[in-house]
């Protein structure tokens, strides 16, 4: 495949752009060699600037779960741009966004939007503690939050890929307060309640983990972290940036039956375009200024353009609903991947909920931090570029879910698995 145009784009790039980037993740670092350069996103395809079309397992690392360009989305942000892009005043669309939020997810009563996933969970750790007068947050290990400066301890995503997951810049007294757990840790996790159970502000939690790869909850784990949280007071906050509209409706708490009292939004409420929110229970919630004490604010919070896009979205999931479909996909998908790894002789763990999956080339199951780092990372990245050449584009770490879209068909499935058959024969 030629890739020319993409090498010498990232070149220039790089001279004006950190490693050419504007997210690690971008980079291709944990997979070597130099990313492809996009030129237009078309339904389950992208084109790079050589021409080359690949299917597209990333969508923009979760929030195209229609595709791109959706007609939709299009022309609700074409109409929304006619009458003006930003306007520091409360608009409509502001609450109609919050209002369906709200509908969908029945442990949220009310909304704040903010621009990115990042600002969500960092605000969401301030309610927290804001709320309950208390400084302790705990977290997990592998989970990623964006990188705000308290939770980026034993990060997951690009920063673990990049061998940073802890990064320099990051004070110590700024994750003095972040108390880190294993996933999935049932006993650590009593542990640490029954000795700093009063002083825990919130826990926060990606409730189906995306970034360590897919790794799934116990119901154990969820249910001790329930009942702890509640027993103490302390905020039990689930991120679902990744998850949200995403494993259904109503995120990854609809598909477990999971009542949290914070939960952070980002990516598929945006459409695409830059969003992020936090919301939950009515009482938490209306600490944040003005309607109370913990300030917080955003210039572009609530754009828009950008609730345009999400509306839309959210619309398009509720008149359509991708969810079953998605989920059938993903487990031929998933059987395909599961036998042609058993034909290649290579030993693989696939895991998967919904249109949510990881291919990890580990010898026994992953369900935290320290399995998902026993993955060959070498061999992942042979299978990485044999894909590439076959025109599928996946997330190039094991650290990352792959995401199906409902704009993806029964015969772009076909086509994966038989380009993962020749993949996995190349690196047995
Ligand atoms: N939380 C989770 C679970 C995420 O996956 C991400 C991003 O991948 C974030 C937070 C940060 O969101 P953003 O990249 O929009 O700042």
């Amino acid at each position: 495949m030629n890739r020319t145009k993409s090498a010498a784009a990232h070149a220039r790039a790089q001279k004006v752009i950190p490693g050419g980037v504007n997210s690690p993740a971008r980079a291709f670092g944990g997979v070597g060699g130099i990313p492809i350069t996009i030129a237009r996103g078309r339904g389950a395809y992208l084109t790079d600037i050589d021409g080359n079309d690949y299917l597209d397992f990333i969508g923009s690392w979760g929030p195209m779960i229609l595709g791109h360009a959706h007609p939709a989305v299009l022309e609700a942000v074409i109409a929304a741009t006619h009458d003006g892009s930003s306007f520091g005043a409360p608009s409509e669309p502001e609450t109609e966004l919050a209002e369906l939020v709200v509908e969908a997810i029945p442990s949220v009563e009310m909304v704040r939007f903010v621009s990115s996933g990042t600002e969500a969970a960092m605000s969401a750790v301030r309610l927290a503690r804001g709320f309950t007068g208390r400084d302790l947050i705990v977290k997990f290990a592998g989970c990623y939050h964006g990188h705000v400066d308290s939770l980026l301890v034993s990060a997951g995503s690009s920063a673990l890929t990049l061998g940073v997951p802890n990064s320099p810049g990051v004070p110590k007294g700024c994750t003095a307060d972040t108390l880190v757990l294993r996933y999935n840790d049932v006993v650590g996790l009593r542990e640490v309640f029954a000795a700093k159970g009063d002083a825990i502000a919130g826990v926060m939690l990606e409730p189906v983990v995306g970034n360590m790869g897919l790794v799934l909850p116990s119901p154990e784990f969820r249910a001790e972290l329930r009942r702890l949280t509640r027993h103490h007071g302390a905020l039990l906050v689930y991120d679902e940036v990744m998850t949200g509209f995403r494993l259904a409706y109503g995120g990854a708490q609809e598909l477990l039956g999971d009542d949290p009292d914070v939960t952070v939004l980002g990516k598929i409420i945006g459409g695409g375009f830059p969003v992020g929110a936090y919301a939950g229970r009515a009482d938490v919630m209306k600490k944040i200024m003005p309607a109370g004490p913990v300030f917080q604010a955003g210039t572009l919070s609530g754009n828009p353009v950008a609730m345009a896009a999400g509306i839309a979205t959210l619309k398009q999931l509720t008149a359509d609903p991708p969810y079953s479909r998605l989920d059938r996909m993903g487990q031929q998908l998933e059987a395909g991947l599961r036998a042609a790894a058993a034909d290649a002789g290579v030993p693989v763990q696939l895991n998967r909920v919904g249109s949510m999956w990881t291919l990890f080339f580990a010898a026994t199951p992953v369900t935290d931090f320290d399995t998902a780092k026993t993955a060959d990372a070498k061999r992942f990245a042979r299978f990485f570029w044999a894909m590439m050449d076959r025109g599928v584009y996946l997330p190039c770490s094991q650290f990352e879910a792959a995401f199906l879209s409902a704009a993806m068909t029964d015969a772009d499935v076909a086509r994966t698995i038989q380009a993962a058959r020749a993949a996995l024969a190349e690196v047995a």
